[in-house]
């Protein structure tokens, strides 16, 4: 059976919910490889180039209560993050963007809390495009307004993301009480109305069924800009409400990064490398992945920990892994 059903992925034909929901149920290890093996096929036949994203986070400061039950990067929510609030001055956005554009890295993503209505953002994109040629991913959440979007996009901001995490409603509630998934979609039908690039993925593990990935993944579709996917496993932050819920396992991440590629084959699919866990990162790419993100390179100027999990990939550990599995790192 599951056989039949990547035949027909492989061969572009229609793949119903309920075969989709079949690949998420694979236990068996051949099956997994097989699935794996067909998501890095589709990819390959549209490109063996992987694209690399720093980042910068511009504040952790941010004005959400009650916390996302997960959130180990606002001020005093985890010994494990950041712990003490900043907001990053526009000469240490400057520096942490020259830095990554000099380490070869093409993609900046530059991400904070909520509480400004999108001006952290604008200023952190007017910085970036005026001085570097680097690509920008905008993500405040749904920190945003109709008219900070409107100036992102006469900013030339390359993509802006907002995460619907969940479109369990009820799992959503739960682990995000001080946000509305509502608001969430409707700041990615505004991103999408003004003609921007949305990234919109999903945090796998908080306890949403299978049934629940899949209607994820295809409601994503309604958003006529989206252009990529990040798919996020859930880990724990110490000292936060959720830090006894058990991290997504990697097996579980890459059936749903393998079903993304199946069902989106030319989608940049986005996988960070603080909640793969940078060893984990060859798996990602093995299983479809063509966009590693939070790569920090040695000569990057800040502390940063990893948004779901401290540490981050090293730039040039993560590039060694995409040569030796014949991919194209995208550099500058
Ligand atoms: S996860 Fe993001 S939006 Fe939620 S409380 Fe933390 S910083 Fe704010």
């Amino acid at each position: 059976m599951i056989d039949e059903i990547l035949k027909k992925a492989v061969n572009n034909k229609k793949i119903s919910d309920d075969e989709f929901l079949q690949l998420l149920k694979i236990n068996k290890e051949e099956d997994l490889k097989k699935l794996c093996e067909t998501a890095v096929s589709i990819r390959n036949k549209h490109s063996k180039l992987i694209k690399l994203t720093s980042t910068v986070h511009i504040t952790n400061k941010c004005t959400i209560q009650p916390r996302c039950k997960y959130c180990g990067f606002a001020p005093k929510t985890s010994t494990e993050g950041y712990y003490e609030s900043f907001y990053k001055t526009d000469e240490e956005i400057l520096k942490a963007a020259i830095s990554i554009e000099e380490a070869g890295i093409p993609r900046v993503s530059c991400s904070g809390g909520y509480g400004y209505k999108g001006k952290q953002a604008v200023n952190a994109t007017e910085i970036v495009k005026s001085n570097t040629s680097l690509e920008i991913l905008v993500n405040v959440g749904g920190d945003l307004t109709e008219k900070s979007i409107n100036k992102l996009a006469d900013l030339n901001a390359d993509t802006v993301c907002c995460n619907l995490e969940t479109i369990n409603e009820d799992v959503f509630n739960f682990v995000k009480p001080g946000e509305t998934l509502n608001d969430r979609i409707e700041t990615c039908q505004g991103v999408s109305d003004a003609g921007i690039e949305l990234s919109s993925g999903l945090l796998v593990g908080l306890g949403e069924s299978l049934e629940d990935k899949i209607a994820h993944l295809r409601y994503l579709n309604n958003f006529e800009t989206l252009g990529e996917i990040p798919i996020m496993g859930f880990n724990p932050y110490k000292d936060t409400p959720m830090a006894n819920h058990p991290p997504s396992p990697l097996e579980e991440q890459l059936k749903i990064m393998a079903v993304t590629r199946i069902m989106y084959p030319e989608i940049r699919i986005t996988v960070p490398t603080p909640t793969i866990g940078p060893k984990n990162v060859e798996y990602s790419l093995n299983a479809g992945a063509n966009n590693l993100a939070t790569v920090i390179a040695d000569n990057y100027p800040l502390e940063v920990k990893g948004v779901g999990s401290p540490v981050c990939g090293n730039y040039d550990d993560v590039v060694s892994v995409i040569n030796k599995l014949g991919l194209t790192p995208q550099t500058i």
